[in-house]
């Protein structure tokens, strides 16, 4: 097979097997601000290749708009500096039994093509000894998501640092999401989504995992 064909076969089928993100050793050497003139000229080029006239007044300002972006916003969770800080509460009132976080934004990008994914993930876990302050879990996830991602990985980021932040493996994730690349090229599928499921703990148990899927799969009804 040739490379090109490789590079084409990991794209769709969306295979890594790595768990950490793949980063190199001076990832963070360069500060923000150097990392945005870089790619600024370099995202230039890209679009010289593709034959845009960078003078023309709505397209003179793109490459800088791209860089900016990939660094502040869509790849802001690439750098461990920016990890929320997450406040760990002692469990005082001894709530023993699961707490749900569900409908979790979730706005992140294939490492494969650098296109959107977008959806939702549902997050529990039954406490130990701490409790997380909820909109931790949101930031949590926001920052996962954040970086050039396949979404089984994400799961089990999101999973593993709730797991060590929480001091228990009783923690479960789901996360259903669109995949831009899936609906807007290759096989353009518009309708499918994926949806990935990671947990561990006395959610191994199907009767404990039954439960929090009942929750997350009753529509939200607040009236
Ligand atoms: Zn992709």
């Amino acid at each position: 097979m040739s490379n090109k064909d490789n590079i084409e076969l990991i794209g769709d089928s969306h295979f890594s097997n790595n768990t950490e993100t793949p980063l190199r050793k001076d990832a963070f050497d360069k500060s923000d601000e150097d990392k945005i003139k870089s790619i600024q000229h370099h995202f230039s080029e890209i679009m010289k290749e593709l034959g845009l006239d960078l003078t023309d007044d709505s397209l003179s300002g793109t490459p800088y708009r791209v860089a900016k972006m990939y660094v502040k916003e869509l790849f802001y969770g690439l750098n461990p500096k920016n990890r929320p800080k997450t406040s760990i509460f002692e469990n005082k009132y001894q709530y023993e039994k699961m707490l749900v976080e569900q409908n979790i934004t979730i706005d992140s990008a294939c490492e494969h093509h650098f296109l959107p994914i977008t959806g939702n993930a549902h997050v529990g876990y039954i406490p130990k000894n701490k409790v997380i302050g909820l909109s931790k879990i949101n930031r949590l996830v926001d920052y996962y998501a954040h970086r050039p991602q396949v979404q089984e990985r994400l799961c089990l980021q999101i999973l593993k640092d709730l797991q060590n932040t929480l001091g228990t493996e009783d923690v479960i994730v789901v996360i259903q999401a669109k995949h831009l690349c899936v609906s807007s090229r290759g096989i353009k599928d518009k309708s499918s989504f994926t949806t990935t499921i990671e947990y561990g703990g006395k959610f191994i148990e199907s009767d404990v995992r039954n439960e929090f899927l009942e929750i997350v799969n009753k529509p939200f009804d607040i009236t």
